[in-house]
């Protein structure tokens, strides 16, 4: 019997190989992936410096244990570079060569990639993002060594300066954190607050407060628009013409599912694989979650966070066990790790019409959004 193979070995890889276990201890199971395979929890990258975890400390499963407990073949270090939905098998490419699997159903979990703009400049290609275990290694590794390129000491030596390009929820994250690691940060956005596109303006703009307050240095209005090596560390020209010493650049302007494989493959596209409420792609025997998808049971939107991979792992379980099950979402709301003040938020759709109102009366912030017709369509706490 050909397996079930699940393509990508992060949150929705794992989870929906795990609910499926619940379901089926037995039939055969492959998750392909291009990384290690070792299971950690993504949210935990942007609050790991404040805590003094490094990479290893971040994995809380490794990939033999998870092959272990949920009994599984696991193809790490393994790139699938072509499907053919035809013949219903997947090329895959590793040390040991090329390769072509037969699948039952195929799995699509293959998340997203940072959006990155390019930038003028000799230290261009010196900026980084983190979207993965592997980038946040490298990057604790930058603000680990001294400044003068020797390799890194095990604990993050504070006092860097860090330019985060973008004011949403990793970049607001990622700045909180250094700061409490010690850092020096710089926050640089084209809109005039953090997170406008999640909260009213009055939240925004507490937020604001709360991260300046602990030494957060906003830049609004503008964008970087070059990166030049300087003697230790890089130059950052704003579009604003200010000029910023850096040791260290961390893009975070968003992320873009991936959707390469399947858009070459012919499955149907749009700002993510596109699925239906039963989570099944253009093509019947292959199936999509997380991060690289575009539900169609959610107003055709992406939704990369936690809540909506677990929910559609367990349906997806479901449905690939042989029990159709269409995916309702339930409210899932979000939370901000930014301890310098703690956010929840349940936003509403892209492109909903109404306003956000506050609570009368409430001193703790609390806001609810009222679509045109008159139904709360989101919160801020
Ligand atoms: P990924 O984790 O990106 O996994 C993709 C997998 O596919 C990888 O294993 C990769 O190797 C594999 N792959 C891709 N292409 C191929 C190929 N061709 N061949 C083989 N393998 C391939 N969400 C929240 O809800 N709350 C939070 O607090 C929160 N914090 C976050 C903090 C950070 C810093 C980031 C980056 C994200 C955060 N998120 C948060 C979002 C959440 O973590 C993601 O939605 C989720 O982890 C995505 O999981 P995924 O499995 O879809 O994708």
């Amino acid at each position: 019997m050909h397996p079930i193979i699940i393509l990508g070995a992060g949150l929705a890889g794992w989870t929906t190989a795990r609910e499926l276990r619940k379901l089926d201890a037995n039939r055969p199971v492959m998750v392909i992936t291009a990384d290690s395979g070792d299971f950690y929890a993504k949210p935990s990258l942007s609050n790991a410096f404040a805590h003094k975890r490094g990479p290893e400390q971040l994995i809380s499963t490794p990939a033999a244990k998870m092959v272990e407990t949920l009994n599984v073949t696991l193809r790490a270090n393994c790139r699938v570079t072509a499907l053919d939905t035809t013949a219903n098998t997947v090329t895959l490419t590793d040390a040991t060569g090329i390769q072509t699997v037969t699948y039952s159903q195929l799995v699509l979990a293959t998340g997203a990639t940072p959006i990155r703009v390019p930038l003028e400049g000799n230290a261009a290609d010196r900026v980084r993002s983190v979207n993965s275990l592997d980038d946040f290694r490298t990057l604790h590794a930058d603000l680990s060594a001294p400044g003068d390129g020797k390799p890194s000491s095990p604990e993050v030596a504070p006092n860097k300066t860090v330019v985060i390009m973008g004011a949403g929820l990793i970049g607001c994250e990622f700045a909180n954190d250094l700061l409490q690691a010690g850092h020096q940060v710089h926050v640089v956005d084209p809109s005039q607050r953090p997170l406008q596109a999640l909260l009213p303006a009055e939240a925004g703009a507490q937020l604001k407060d709360a991260l300046g307050a602990l030494g957060l240095q906003w830049h609004f209005g503008a964008t970087v628009s070059r990166a030049d090596e300087a003697s230790a560390g890089i130059t950052v020209t704003l579009t604003n013409g200010q000029t910023l010493f850096a040791d260290l650049v961390l893009s975070a302007i968003g992320l873009r599912a991936d959707t390469a494989l399947a858009a070459a493959a012919g499955l149907l596209c749009e700002r993510g694989v596109v699925v239906n409420e039963h989570l099944q792609t253009s093509s019947p025997h292959v199936y999509a979650l997380g991060d690289c998808a575009q539900y169609g049971g959610a107003g055709g939107r992406t939704l990369p966070y936690v809540m909506p991979i677990m929910n559609a792992a367990r349906a997806l379980a479901q449905t690939l066990n042989g029990t159709a099950t269409p995916l309702v979402f339930p409210l899932m709301p979000v939370s901000v790790k930014t301890p310098a003040l703690p956010i929840v938020v349940a936003p509403p759709a892209p492109g909903q019409e109404g306003v956000w109102v506050s609570e009368e009366g409430d001193t703790m912030g609390t806001w609810r959004f009222t679509a045109s017709d008159g139904q709360q369509r989101g919160f801020v706490l």
